[in-house]
């Protein structure tokens, strides 16, 4: 027996989000997530709250919020892995036909997902929203965002990591499984989304300052974020490195031959102790950059070689356990298999 259109179920979308201490904006999240539900009855939805080592009452809000809605699955990560680690774990535990991941703080309007479904019904695999504006951010995180994406656009290669977008984006069941496959330790999302292809569409969007709380990103962790995603994704410091010594030795060939024929046809010189210190010095200051620059590679692959699980979960409780929170799992999910396990202990 064939099923006709209205029998067939419903495709269904998770929606992850990552929470490092969102006391304060999860239910007005909440509420306006469920708002967007209401419009797009013809969909089954779940969302995924990760709770990525929160120090406050995030958890405790998740679990209320499970046991008063069906549609509310929670992960609770064992310590605060970061918000690279926490989205890959909602990934992995994401059941739907297509997921969303979003920022819990309402900074990414959850109504562009209304754009994100009908792109995705339209065929797209990746439905990413590229910011127009900034409100709410400082003209420095302006500026250091832009220099960012400039220089990776440049070193980046043939994978096109899109400007001013940031994870708020729908992903195809496909695509998914092709992001799980990807399980570096070191794990610059911007990149790997990008780095795993298919149809990708933009929806442009005004980026709103946050409902309330405070960003979780200073200026040190957006440094390094940004060494990571460079340092994970090209190699293009070494050989630049390479280049630069090529240059420099052949300058000193030059100049070594200088010296040679100055001494051969003016005589003996006393050699210059500045020109002497300026070149050691430089020399010396390039030779201890570099080899930080190899040291970050070497660190990077050190912690790839180890080959740890990407993270653990104390609980998890999966979506449809309202008002029953003795439903929840307890796990030690790794999140080193591809698709995790869970053993109930
Ligand atoms: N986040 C996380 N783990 C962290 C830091 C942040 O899961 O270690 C989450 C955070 O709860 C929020 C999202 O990542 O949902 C974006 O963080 P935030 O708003 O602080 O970053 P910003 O928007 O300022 O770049
Ligand atoms: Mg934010």
């Amino acid at each position: 027996m064939k099923l006709t259109e209205a029998e067939l179920p419903k495709p269904l979308i998770s929606v992850v989000v990552p929470a490092y201490n969102e006391e304060a904006v999860l239910n007005a999240f909440h509420t306006r997530m469920s708002a967007l539900f209401e419009q797009l009855p013809g969909y089954r939805w779940e969302i995924i709250f990760v709770n990525d080592g929160s120090t406050d009452q995030t958890q405790r809000i998740i679990n209320e919020l499970c046991t008063r809605d069906r549609r509310v699955a929670s992960v609770n990560l064992s310590r605060n892995f970061g918000k690279e680690i926490a989205m890959t774990a909602g990934f992995d535990h994401a059941k739907g036909d297509a997921v969303v991941v979003i920022d819990a703080d309402l900074q990414d309007p959850p109504e562009l997902i209304r754009e994100f479904v009908s792109e995705w019904e339209n065929g797209f695999d990746i439905v990413y929203a590229t910011r127009t504006h900034r409100d709410g951010e400082s003209w420095l995180k302006k500026a250091t965002a832009s220099v960012f994406y400039k220089v990776m656009d440049r070193l980046s290669g043939k994978v096109k990591i899109p400007r001013d977008t940031g994870d708020f984006r729908l992903m195809s069941r496909r695509s998914v499984e092709a992001l799980l496959q990807l399980r570096e330790q070191h794990r610059f999302m911007k990149g790997l989304f990008a780095w795993v292809g298919f149809p990708s569409k933009a929806i442009k969007y005004r980026r709103d300052p946050r409902a309330a709380g405070e960003t979780k990103f200073n200026y040190w962790k957006l440094w390094n974020f940004a060494l990571e995603g460079i340092t994970s994704f090209t190699i293009a410091p070494l050989k630049f490195a390479t280049y630069l010594g090529l240059l420099t030795s052949s300058l000193a060939f030059l100049y070594g031959l200088w010296i040679i024929g100055k001494t051969l046809i003016l005589g003996q010189d006393v050699p210059g102790y500045p020109s002497l210190m300026v070149t050691m010095l430089f020399l010396g200051g390039i030779q201890l950059f570099f080899i930080g620059v190899l040291g970050e590679y070497l660190g990077r692959i050190f912690g790839e070689t180890k080959q740890r699980p990407l993270y653990f979960v104390q609980g998890y409780t999966p979506a449809g356990s309202a008002g029953s929170s003795h439903l929840t799992i307890d796990t030690h999910t790794t999140g080193n298999a591809q698709h995790c396990r869970h053993q109930t202990t």
